[in-house]
């Protein structure tokens, strides 16, 4: 971490300070970006530059598809590809950067340091069979996706910029090829541990661990046992983590170990997508035949990515195998109630519960239960649940607004007799907190999303801007992405579920 403040460059305001790149050789690679022919414009993420403290306006476009491609190098930076491995669908393998560069870490106005990473910029030492690059629809699914995340205020890697190279890349058939520079609280990652575990280096585990104890939990930097406080430290995040995963009914796609980032940040958007009608066994990617990393799945592969995780510190955690051993598995029974706190706290906040009663958990599943059984849609589900009287006259609630209101007033309530018996109990349950419907419905509007970024409109939307180059879809997506809970300004179009009888579209890796 920095000694003194670094200087501001003047052209575009990044502070640099780059500790990763001064961390032991084995830890990366020094690697310049591709030059590409011909780079483009792309899109820029002007709000999230600003928050960075980046200017952006003393560039034209030209420039701007240069330094974002990779063709020319911020002064300052100082490119890396990382070294890690990762369990991908349960086995261990060597990886690295393959199709990534870190241009360095960008200090923003308010001190916090970022991650600054270009993906899809050419070949690296750890690229193996692969040709580093990137397609333009997978780097644009990560742009809306990530910041869609991030808007519904789940922890998130960000998206600034996605350049056009002007070069095809060749997957299953021609694409356009282009660059994403993806902002992150780090890309230190759950496979990062195990790489220096696998070879034996505990010198190197000790260092990472110290290192990621300061930049990420700096509060709990000084213990005795550092290799223990950042075993719970990770686990915490990650249990907050895919709880928020579960609210809004993200699948990650991928969740091998080299693609938890142990900042507690979603990271790597691959073949991710929003499940529509709610079915925990939900699957999007092409690749994950088994469901392996389904929906309903996310906790219980969490927990398995942890104990990579835990096994990786072993050597860290204390000198006699048996009591770091026992260490580990202390630290990684808790994660089922850690995970079980969040999750409870995100239903109870879609059902509007702000006081806690034991027979919650049940009621949540209850509902849960009768919302696969009919294929309910999971977004749509919770936001138009409505208390039917909660012992108050409406006319004399105050503060509903106008949002609330017209849901209040217009949106029903399904009519199958499991579902209004269980209505009733909802009700009942809510009527005993004794609180006004405004504070529940203010409640449940801030947990229950009115627009997702549904698969089928994603889709349409990437096809339209990388296959036809009309751009239109994808900013009316993500334009109203931005404001996931507030009802007004969505279109109904990108709101409701795809009609029925679609087949679920399969997305893919990418690579
Ligand atoms: P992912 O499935 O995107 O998390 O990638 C897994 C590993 O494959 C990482 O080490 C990537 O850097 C690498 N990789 C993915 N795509 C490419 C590519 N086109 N060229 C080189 N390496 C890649
Ligand atoms: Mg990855």
């Amino acid at each position: 971490m920095p000694s003194e403040i670094p200087p501001v460059d003047p052209g575009f305001g990044w502070r640099w300070d780059n500790s990763y790149a001064r961390l032991p050789e084995g830890f990366h690679s020094r690697v310049d970006p591709t030059a590409v022919s011909t780079p483009g414009w792309g899109l820029f993420n002007r709000p999230l530059a600003e928050s960075l403290g980046i200017q952006a306006e003393s560039l034209d476009r030209h420039d701007h598809a240069h330094y974002f491609t990779g063709n020319r190098l911020f002064e300052g930076s100082e490119p890396i590809a990382q070294a890690y491995a990762g369990h991908q669908f349960g086995n261990l393998a060597r990886l690295g950067d393959g199709r990534a560069i870190l241009l360095g870490e960008h200090l923003d106005p308010s001190g916090r340091r970022w991650d600054v990473q270009l993906k899809g910029p050419g070949l690296t030492p750890y690229s193996r069979g692969g040709d580093g690059r990137a397609a333009l629809g997978p780097m644009l699914r990560e742009y809306l996706i990530s910041e869609a995340m991030h808007a519904l205020g789940i922890p998130t890697t960000r998206s600034l910029a996605v350049a056009l190279t002007g070069e095809p890349v060749f997957r299953e058939t021609t694409l356009p090829g282009a660059v994403l520079t993806r902002i992150a609280a780090s890309h230190i990652r759950v496979g990062t541990f195990e790489l220096f575990s696998a070879l034996g280096d505990v010198q190197a585990l000790k260092t990472v661990a110290a290192y990621t104890l300061l930049r990420h939990f700096p509060d709990r930097s000084g213990e005795p046992k550092p290799g223990k406080a950042l075993l719970e430290a990770v686990i915490e995040r990650q249990s907050a983590l895919v709880a928020q995963w579960m609210r809004v009914g993200f699948v990650h796609g991928v969740l091998n170990t080299d693609n938890v980032a142990v900042s507690g940040e979603t990271i790597d958007y691959g073949p991710c997508a929003f499940m529509d009608a709610y079915d925990p066994a939900t699957v999007f990617s092409s690749i994950d035949r088994q469901g392996r990393y389904a929906f309903g799945n996310q906790p219980k592969i969490t927990s398995w990515n942890l104990a990579r995780f835990a096994e990786a510190l072993l050597p860290i955690l204390d000198d006699h195998e048996s009591t770091a051993i026992e260490v580990a598995q202390t630290c990684l029974e808790s994660f089922p109630a850690r995970f079980r706190r969040h999750w409870l706290a995100a239903y109870r906040g879609k059902l509007g519960l702000l006081t806690e009663e034991d027979g919650d958990a049940t009621l949540i599943e209850e509902l849960l239960a009768w919302m696969h059984s009919t294929q309910a849609d999971f977004t749509q589900t919770f936001r138009t649940l409505r208390p039917t009287d909660l012992g108050q006259s409406e006319s004399t609630v105050p503060n509903l607004n106008a949002d609330q209101q017209s849901v209040a007033h217009s949106e029903s309530t399904p009519s199958d007799p499991k579902f209004l018996d269980w209505h009733r109990r909802w009700t009942e349950r809510l009527a005993r907190q004794g609180l006004p419907l405004a504070r529940v419905l203010e409640c449940m509007h801030q947990h229950n999303p009115v627009i997702i970024p549904r698969n089928h409109a994603v889709q349409a939307a990437l096809d339209s801007a990388s296959q036809s180059n009309d751009w239109s879809a994808f900013h009316a997506l993500l334009a109203a992405l931005q404001s996931p809970y507030q009802k007004a300004g969505a279109p109904d179009s990108l709101r409701n579920p795809p009609p029925p009888g679609t087949p679920r579209c399969r997305t893919f890796c990418g690579t």
